[in-house]
């Protein structure tokens, strides 16, 4: 059922534009400035109007809605959206004998696209939950290993033509031995692989998961490492 467009919890009226805020217990925006920050919010300049929103599913991690929006030419859609808590995503790297750097990396059972994939450490945000935080907490239970240091690299929007999920990403170094705890409905394993071995699939293809692939770009950029 439709209901008045007020009622959609992530969607805040703001000036002539939509400021699309993240869910309740998500950190706000840390800036209005229309880019995406480390939290993944952002400012719409303008164009389209949120008439009314029907929630078609509300599930585990994240909710459908339909919403009818008025595009800036006056003609209205109905668009199918995942609303989304978003997640972050970590790149842990460590010393290799050689000198060079090794990376962590998962090999990990999608269901959705029937096949094991080669991924960084990633998870979704809890309510509230900063992406920090998260990150700092995904790492140690995936790989078993906990960041002496965790740097920012920007956050991405996976899929903006369908869901407001942004992941943050993150490169963590200095990293300790912790304690691996799986979720139920998680099926991977941690492989050590050259860094430089890694940015190379992730520019052929051979790694294909994008938050991956962004995020193994970026560290190589921060590190000075040539791909
Ligand atoms: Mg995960």
């Amino acid at each position: 059922m439709w209901s008045s467009r007020g009622a959609a919890q992530p969607v805040e009226r703001r000036g002539k534009g939509l400021l699309l805020r993240a869910p309740r217990g998500h950190p706000g925006p840390a800036a209005e400035t229309g880019h995406l920050g480390d939290n993944g919010a952002m400012t719409i300049p303008a164009d389209t109007t949120l008439l009314a929103t029907e929630t078609l599913l509300v599930g585990r991690v994240f909710t459908v809605r339909r919403e009818l929006v008025r595009l800036a030419d006056g003609r209205e859609a109905r668009l199918e959206i995942v609303r989304h808590p978003g997640a972050a995503a970590i790149v842990p790297v460590a010393p290799a004998a050689d000198g060079s750097l090794d990376v962590l990396l998962l090999r990990q059972y999608r269901h959705a696209v029937g096949a094991w994939i080669r991924e960084i450490p990633a998870g979704t945000r809890s309510v509230g939950e900063d992406p920090r935080e998260c990150a700092a907490r995904e790492l140690e239970e995936e790989t078993g290993f906990g960041a002496g240091r965790l740097e920012s690299l920007g956050a991405i929007w996976p899929a903006p033509g369908y869901t407001d999920e942004s992941i943050a990403l993150f490169l963590a170094q200095d990293l300790t031995p912790g304690c691996q705890n799986l979720d139920a409905d998680e099926a991977l394993g941690v492989e050590r692989v050259p860094f430089a071995q890694a940015v190379a699939q992730a520019l052929t293809g051979e790694i294909a998961d994008a938050k991956s692939v962004v995020a193994l770009l970026r560290a190589a950029a921060r590190l000075g490492i040539k791909p």
